[in-house]
């Protein structure tokens, strides 16, 4: 089946009279009459769930659909984005190790590295992906690579083909954080990536509506990333996990939207006063445009910045004025939303931190939602203009 299709069905297996949609099972624990029956299940060698931490119904079929999506050969379903990555960095590297990680990182996971894993002993070393003659010299000294498929807030590409050839031929894992792109737009491990993560927050669950994270890969690398979050107590919940799978269902038609969108407005920002600059991948004036035209060929998604004139108070006058846009510290919704990444996304970094990514005061990071692209336009033309 064509990945639209995966989207809608992946993850369960229909019997006659199952529910079409699936069944919330709530419980913490399962009931047993027999005690090697129990044992066989909790050593993996029958199927069945016995405590919540562990395994829900839920949370399988949320796993098992993003790994059909991915390419992967399973999943872990974490409770939040971060939880994800802790997770994948801890299977990937489970002792201190040299982490090479994209300049241009979500905050979050720049925090993470620097107050959680600097502190155990990795090293972390900031590098634009971007540059692959920087990417190939810091390979050389790492021992796991984290690179995002879309950057944030600025929206640059990495080649993660590319990146990915060097870090097999030094034997570094590659972990991708493919929240922006999802599965729909680009499949890292394809690429040759060695984990995928997603913050399920975003686009997954794509309603604004639940706060999870998955992360998909090979076999081994899964069981020990899942032994470890059920260790940690970090596993999804199962109303959560549920929302998600749904969320997931109509992930295609939404990812397209989204991608026409964006690439809609950011045309059209190009022309409106007091826009000096639009960071979208597939603008020609983009320095990503060839890769991400190559990586990205179905669309980039919802995610663009532009820096605007003014700096904070005109970012302050602007949101007063919209009518249709919001301002909301996230992303991968339906509903179009900015958020202002030297207060939010971008905060835990200095000033002069995000003054050498090229995040400034006047710098906004947009979700473009599926709304009609007309109005979304004019709304932002409208807040802008006057
Ligand atoms: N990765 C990216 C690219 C994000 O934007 C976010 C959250 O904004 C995360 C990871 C963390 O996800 P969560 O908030 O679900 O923990």
């Amino acid at each position: 089946m064509k990945p639209a299709s995966r989207a809608v069905h992946a993850g369960r297996e229909l019997e006659a009279r199952s529910p079409l949609a699936p069944d919330l099972s709530p419980a913490a624990v399962h009931v047993y009459t027999d005690l090697d029956d129990y044992d066989a299940v909790v050593r993996g060698e029958r199927p069945g769930h016995y405590y919540g931490r562990n395994s829900n119904s839920n949370r399988d079929m949320l796993e098992r659909a993003v790994a059909d999506l991915e390419g992967a050969d399973a999943g872990v379903a974490t409770a939040s984005g971060m939880a994800a990555l802790h997770a994948a960095i801890l299977a990937l590297a489970p002792k201190p190790v040299t982490i090479v990680a994209t300049r241009e990182l979500y905050g979050g996971t720049a925090a993470l590295l620097r107050l959680d894993l600097e502190p155990m002993g990795y090293e972390i070393l900031f590098v634009d992906l971007t540059d692959l003659d920087a990417a190939s010299r810091a390979i050389h000294t790492a021992g796991l690579v984290i690179a995002e498929t879309i950057t944030n807030p600025l929206c640059g590409v990495p080649d993660i083909e590319a990146i990915a050839t060097i870090c097999r031929e030094r034997g570094v894992p590659l972990l991708v954080d493919n929240t922006f792109a999802t599965p729909m737009l680009c499949r890292p491990l394809q690429l040759g990536a060695t984990v995928v993560m997603h913050s399920a927050t975003k686009y997954l669950g794509g309603h604004s509506d639940l706060v999870a994270g998955v992360i998909v890969g090979e076999a081994a690398t899964m069981a020990a990333a899942l032994k470890r979050s059920a260790r940690t107590g970090t596993t999804l919940g199962p109303f959560d996990a549920w929302l998600a799978l749904r969320g997931l269902r109509t992930l295609d038609v939404r990812m397209l939207r989204h991608s026409d969108n964006s690439l809609a407005l950011a045309r059209a920002m190009r022309s409106m006063r007091g826009v000096s600059r639009v960071h979208h991948p597939l603008l020609e004036s983009s320095p990503s445009y060839a890769v991400a035209h190559r990586l990205l060929a179905h669309g980039s998604g919802g995610m663009m910045a532009f820096d605007l004139d003014g700096g904070r108070d005109a970012v302050q006058r602007m949101m007063e004025r919209f009518r249709l846009v919001t301002f909301a510290a996230s992303l991968g919704g339906v509903e179009t939303t900015i958020s202002y990444p030297e207060i939010t996304s971008h905060r835990s970094m200095s000033p002069e931190e995000r003054k050498a990514l090229g995040v400034g005061a006047g710098t906004v990071r947009v979700s473009i939602g599926i709304e009609d692209a007309g109005d979304i336009i004019a709304d932002f033309e409208q807040a802008i203009s006057r």
